[in-house]
């Protein structure tokens, strides 16, 4: 099994806007993925969460520092397929069914699925619960169902490195918790290099390897918090003291990011 490739971040900057409207959303952003690695990005709105994995993704360039992904620039690697993104908003098409929305990253640039492991899309919803809405379109799916089906277009092409924007962010808190042990579980048996942003302290422990907590104004980490929870995880793992600590731990050190940017202000 392909653990995928690391992703090295090294003083990534990124501003928007010009003169007095100049905003630094990214300031001296490091940070190594290894390859296999679950790492979630959490803190406050407008930390550059989003900013940080559209540059990754090659969405945007930066204004300073450099992203390599498996010794390859961000150019190279998205034009070899190497990245999959999961957008804050599902973003299928419309007009296509469920399984052609999945199908749809083996049709383009098919030279770049040589010697992948590329996945059945009828299987891999399958898989992913959606079995019975194959031939579905995605308007008549739920919220939550779009974005499962959005996840597992993503792993479609089996890319070494997933990108995810809150992907759970609008589904409800019983639902939240199916999809996010439902991604552990996938995971766990398909390993890729993740970056995971989200708003949830248990989902960030529950998933991740390390939660990088990310500070406002200007953007940037403020603390790489390793989670020494035993893997495999399963729902279980809530339940446990050291889960309990390190949630804890990981909400003092958000509220006191969270007040620090109120200040600033
Ligand atoms: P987060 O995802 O952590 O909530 P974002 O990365 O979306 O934060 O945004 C970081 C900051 O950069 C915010 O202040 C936001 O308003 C600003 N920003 C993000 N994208 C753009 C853009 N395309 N143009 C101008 N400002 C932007
Ligand atoms: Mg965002």
């Amino acid at each position: 099994m392909s653990l995928g490739h690391e992703v090295e971040i090294t003083g990534i900057r990124k501003i928007f806007g010009r003169g007095d409207a100049t905003m630094v959303a990214l300031d001296d952003v490091s940070l190594t993925v290894e390859p296999g690695e679950f790492v979630s990005v959490i803190g406050p709105s407008g930390c550059g969460k989003s900013t940080l994995l559209k540059v990754v993704a090659g969405l945007y360039d930066a204004d300073g520092g450099s992203v390599s992904i498996g010794g390859q620039s961000v150019k190279a690697a998205t034009r070899k397929k190497l990245v999959g993104l999961v957008p804050q908003a599902p973003a299928l098409l419309p007009w296509k069914s469920v399984r052609d929305n999945v199908r749809l990253p083996l049709t383009i640039n098919p030279r770049a699925n040589a010697g992948r492991s590329l996945r059945d899309p009828d299987d891999l919803l399958t898989s992913f619960g959606l079995g019975h809405a194959l031939e579905k379109f995605p308007k008549q799916l739920s919220g939550g169902m779009q974005q499962r089906v959005a996840i597992a277009r993503a792993f479609s092409f089996d890319p070494d490195i997933l990108l995810m924007d809150e992907p759970f962010s609008a589904l409800d808190e019983i639902n939240r918790d199916q999809q996010r042990l439902g991604l552990l579980d996938f995971w766990q048996s398909h390993r890729k290099s993740v970056m995971f942003v989200t708003h949830s302290v248990p989902e960030a422990i529950v998933l991740s390897d390390r939660i990088v907590l990310m500070a406002a104004h200007p953007g940037r980490i403020a603390e790489i918090i390793p989670v020494d929870l035993p893997r495999p995880r399963t729902e279980d793992a809530y339940a446990s003291d050291a889960f309990r600590d390190l949630e804890g731990y990981v909400r003092r050190r958000l509220r006191a990011v969270m007040e620090e940017a109120t200040h600033v202000r």
